[in-house]
């Protein structure tokens, strides 16, 4: 059976089929239609939970090697070469998913390895920058 929804995160129209019967009710269905998401949000919601994981977890590490003291040259190129990569990979995933400029800037780097708890400024800098704080949204066309 199909039912059609809107996108929860860009309200674009579409499709989806549920074939498992008695284990939703028609109600329930209809309830969870509100949550459904079109593949390329779903895709981009993955991929930018995913990253932002990453960089807390870089963020964490390294600022837990500063508070140790445990940073040599190695340590701190290994530093900026992750948040390099976690870096245009964000950039990356807002360019694709929003067809917005999302710019790489080197700044960032320095930031997050002079400040990683910052990290949370960092990665909302990257969206805002590339204006993906307000996305244009279509507006959800009747059924
Ligand atoms: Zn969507």
């Amino acid at each position: 059976m199909k039912f059609p929804y809107h996108c929860k995160f860009c309200g674009t129209a579409g499709e989806v089929e549920y074939n498992e019967p008695g284990v939703l009710t028609q109600t329930q269905i209809v309830f969870w239609l509100d949550f459904v998401s079109c593949n390329p949000c779903a895709e981009y919601q993955r991929q930018r939970t995913d990253t932002l994981r990453a960089f807390y977890k870089a963020a964490g590490t390294w600022d837990l090697l500063k508070k140790t003291g445990n940073i040599d040259d190695v340590a701190t190129a290994r530093a900026r070469k992750m948040f390099d990569q976690l870096i245009h990979k964000l950039c990356d995933i807002v360019e694709t998913r929003w067809h917005l400029p999302a710019r790489f800037e080197s700044s960032l780097v320095e930031t997050l390895l002079d400040h990683p708890g910052r990290v949370n400024e960092v990665t909302r800098f990257i969206f805002k920058n590339a204006g993906v704080n307000t996305p244009p949204k279509p507006q959800p066309q009747p059924l």
